[in-house]
């Protein structure tokens, strides 16, 4: 029988907690990547896996790269992820949250949760009645930090965005610069929008095929189609859909000297953060250029800081990329690998 210990994906876990509630039918697993930096932060994910290996790799990977993020970001955080593993309807029966919170709560603070998909602000709340280590919950003052962390993320892009083009092609704006955006959702729509403003040239697209028409209206995008977004010849490319979206063959077809958006993971696998750089391609590491959401909710849990602190900490996420950028000219190593360099670091490993 192959432990925890052995998955390919098991990166010194400090914890993986598997629960079960009879009432309600709740399986989840709460993995606590690492706590070096303070309690182990991070989503909950409710979704329908195949089978029980997926949702324990989930939770690992998830985990650990809430770490790097939280680390990276300078939270006293550390990092960990909750997947509740949903039946194929994705039926969330009553009292399933409720369950779920009690066992956040016997963590005893050292998980803190808060919502990742499939989960709503509604479900958190009422998480939040049975325990205190949430966060994510709805703001009820606007000075508050919390709230929705898209637009927070989306300012972090948008920065991260422009840092890039003036380290990759020496421009102090992005006028006219043509970013094609993936995704415009609650991120790539506000990166979207802010970009506009700024005179950006933009082409978008998206699945949602109404959410592409509407910001076109609204910005002058050109929509383009989903096969095409990837391969288009563009200063950037901003994946902010899916995961794993580089891998072998599409970045062999990229044609931007820059990618730099939202999506988590977006690497398929480790070996794709050099062959970007082989390509010559800068590239923003995910966790870094998307953290203006976990600054915001971070700070909300921990009560350090209002609406304004969060925007000063979003503004500092260039700076970070700078530095990774800067090291990884210098070292000719790729950025990614730069970036899980200094957040091991920050994680004491
Ligand atoms: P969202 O669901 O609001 O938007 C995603 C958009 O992508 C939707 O409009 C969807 O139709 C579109 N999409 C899905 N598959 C697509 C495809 N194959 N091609 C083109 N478009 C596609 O989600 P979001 O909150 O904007 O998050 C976007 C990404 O950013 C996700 O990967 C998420 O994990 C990551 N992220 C989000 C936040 C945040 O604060 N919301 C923070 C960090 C990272």
């Amino acid at each position: 029988m192959s432990a925890i210990w052995d998955l390919r994906d098991f990166d010194g876990h400090e914890a993986v907690h598997f629960f079960h509630d009879s009432q309600t039918g709740l399986r989840a697993i709460i993995a606590l990547h690492s706590t070096h930096l303070g309690p182990a932060a991070g989503g909950t994910r409710f979704w329908h896996y195949e089978n029980r290996e997926t949702a324990v790799t989930d939770a690992l990977r998830l985990s650990r790269g809430m770490s790097f993020k939280n680390a990276m970001a300078g939270l006293p955080l550390g990092g960990g992820k909750a997947v509740i593993l949903a039946d194929r309807n994705r039926t969330k029966a009553a009292g399933m949250m409720a369950a779920f919170g009690r066992m956040v709560d016997s963590l005893g603070g050292r998980y803190v949760t808060a919502e990742d998909v499939g989960i709503s602000t509604a479900d958190m709340v009422e998480v939040s009645k049975q325990t205190k280590y949430v966060s994510g919950l709805p703001i009820s003052d606007q000075g508050d930090a919390g709230g929705d962390p898209g637009p927070f993320t989306s300012m972090g892009v948008y920065l991260g965005i422009k840092a890039a083009v003036k380290h990759k092609l020496g421009r102090d704006s992005v006028e006219d610069v043509h970013v094609a955006v993936q995704g415009v959702g609650s991120v790539g729509g506000g990166v979207a929008r802010l970009l506009a403003k700024d005179g950006a040239r933009l082409s978008i697209a998206d699945i949602n095929r109404e959410h592409a028409n509407n910001l076109a209206k609204e910005t002058g995008a050109a929509v383009v189609g989903l096969d095409e977004i990837m391969r288009l010849e563009a200063d950037v490319f901003s994946p902010n859909a899916l995961g794993a979206v580089l891998d072998k063959v599409s970045i062999a077809h990229l044609n931007v000297p820059i990618v730099a958006g939202a999506a988590n993971n977006q690497l398929a696998t480790p070996e794709d953060g050099q062959r970007i750089f082989d390509r010559g391609i800068l590239f923003a590491p995910d966790y870094v250029i998307n953290s203006g959401g976990i600054i915001s909710v971070g700070l909300e849990y921990l009560g350090d800081g209002d609406v304004d602190e969060v925007n000063r900490r979003v503004a500092k996420i260039p700076e970070r990329l700078i530095e990774i950028w800067q090291e990884s000219d210098a070292r000719q190593l790729p950025s990614a690998e730069v970036a899980d360099n200094m957040a091991q670091t920050l994680l004491g490993r």
